[in-house]
């Protein structure tokens, strides 16, 4: 139904008793009147108010009214509207002229009753038909802007796309390249331990061909130490650790040892969710095997420095040191410590019988004894060439007797077979000391060794000590 401002009739009409007229019959039909002099202000309330019947009275050819007509139709809306021109009798040719500007309709002056009713009825029909029509064209408009607006929308989204695709493409191209290029290994793998990418080396590192790897979780593929503990760098990875530096050993088949370095980090999607993991994979064998020999070297060196190589005990430098700090010590806090010197008896005989070689085998077994019969707080030292001493701290000469006979009686009761089928066994003599008041590291030693030289004298393969 038309609203209120549609059942506006505009007349323009400067004729007072014509207006008054046409306004009674159109408020009869249920129209609102709004009544302009001129068109002028006519042509101003048409465009405020947009009504959708005018009624334009007129002397044709009037040029005023036609132009009225004309702008009218040239609205927006003007195709809305029906639009009479009452005139005195027209002739055809101004009809048309009427027509052609615009009007739909021409109605000789003085208006008649009936026709004016009559183009009421057909007229307020129109106006009816046209404003469901203008609805429908409304309607049409908003969903053409509706299309437009989803149309621009959709060329945005395309060309978002078509950026993120070339996006896409480059970086594709880049990953290949980093993939192919990388020193080393470097493998893709998602939350559920699958290998979504990686390069040749990977595969090399890992054994596996690449439909294995394809196929399989990476800890069937690339299995470690740290697989399934918690020490797996996916696992802390997940626990949103952001770097994790592992290294791993593995064995070859053929016995031999392989290190690598792994650096794994977190890879996100595009919403910067984690997906997973960036393994890098390093061969580090020659540096950890260089890194390995240096240590040992350092141990072999620091040990050579101290120890003597043939028995295995602390050597003469050594023993020297350890002396003068247990006589230190000793004096320091009144604690007891003695020592004890040996010396193979008649070793030169041995050695010139036998060789020199089956000597050192002697010496050898000596140092074993003297390593075996003393306790960790003892000190086992090669003297001289086959003479042995131990310093035994906290402890009083008495104490030292049985360490001493443990060692003499191993000694002598170990069998050697310098040539096949002799057996012999050596024997050893001891000076055992316990470090008196006001001794010196030299007065200390110098007892010992008259010790042993007693022992010698008296005979061999005994102990001697200091007689009180
Ligand atoms: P004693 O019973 O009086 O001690 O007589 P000995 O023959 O054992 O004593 P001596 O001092 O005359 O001889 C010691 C020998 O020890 C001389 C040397 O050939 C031998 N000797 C010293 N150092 C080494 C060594 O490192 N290896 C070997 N095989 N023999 C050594
Ligand atoms: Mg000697
Ligand atoms: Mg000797």
């Amino acid at each position: 139904m038309p609203g209120p401002l549609q059942q506006t009739i505009l007349v323009i009409e400067n004729n007072p008793e014509t207006a008054a007229s046409l306004t009674k019959q159109a408020i009869a039909f249920g129209f609102n009147v709004e009544l302009c002099d001129s068109c002028a202000t006519a042509w101003s309330y048409f465009q405020k108010e947009l009504p959708r019947l005018v009624i334009i009275e007129c002397h044709l050819p009037d040029e005023e009214s036609l132009t009225l007509c004309q702008q009218i139709r040239g609205t927006n809306k003007g195709s809305y509207c029906t639009i009479l021109m009452v005139a005195n009798k027209l002739p055809v040719i101004d009809q048309t002229r009427a027509l052609m500007a615009g009007a739909n309709y021409c109605m000789d002056r003085p208006v008649q009753e009936a026709p004016l009713s009559n183009w009421f009825t057909v007229a307020k029909q129109g106006m009816s038909d046209l404003l469901s029509i203008e609805q429908t064209v409304d309607k049409i408009d908003h969903y053409k802007q509706e299309l437009e607006d989803v149309n621009d929308q959709l060329e945005s989204s395309i060309e978002r796309a078509n950026q993120l695709a070339m996006d896409a493409e480059k970086a594709y191209v880049e990953i290949n390249q980093i993939f192919k290029t990388v020193s080393g290994g470097i493998a893709l793998i998602n939350k559920d331990c699958e290998i979504i990418r990686h390069n040749a080396t990977f595969l090399a590192m890992a054994g596996a061909s690449a439909s294995e790897a394809k196929t399989r979780k990476c800890y069937e593929t690339f299995h470690s130490c740290l697989c399934n503990t918690p020490e797996c760098p996916l696992t802390k990875i997940k626990n949103g650790q952001k770097r994790v530096e592992s290294q791993i050993e593995k064995n070859l088949p053929n016995g031999e040892k392989i290190y690598y370095s792994i650096i794994s980090t977190p890879f996100h999607g595009l919403v910067g969710e984690l997906m997973g993991m960036v393994e890098h994979i390093t061969d580090i064998t020659t540096r950890v095997e260089a890194e390995q020999a240096l240590k040992e070297s350092e141990i072999r060196y620091r040990e050579l420095s101290i120890v003597d190589e043939l028995t295995g005990l602390f050597n003469k430098r050594h023993f020297n040191e350890t002396l003068r700090q247990e006589t230190d010590r000793a004096n320091r806090y009144n604690l007891p410590l003695t020592m004890f010197i040996m010396d193979i008896d008649n070793f030169k005989h041995f050695n010139d019988t036998y060789g020199h070689a089956e000597g050192d085998r002697v010496l050898g077994a000596m140092g074993k004894i003297i390593t075996a019969s003393i306790r960790t707080t003892d000190r086992g030292n090669r003297y001289g060439g086959e003479e042995f001493t131990v310093i035994l701290p906290n402890t009083t000469a008495q104490d030292a007797i049985p360490v001493a006979e443990r060692v003499r009686l191993s000694f002598a009761a170990h069998d050697f077979f310098p040539r096949d089928g002799e057996k012999v066994n050596k024997t050893v003599s001891l000076g055992i000391t316990q470090l008196q008041p006001n001794d010196t590291p030299t007065s200390f030693l110098k007892r010992a060794d008259k010790n042993l030289y007693e022992a010698k004298e008296s005979g061999k393969n005994r102990y001697i000590l200091d007689s009180q």
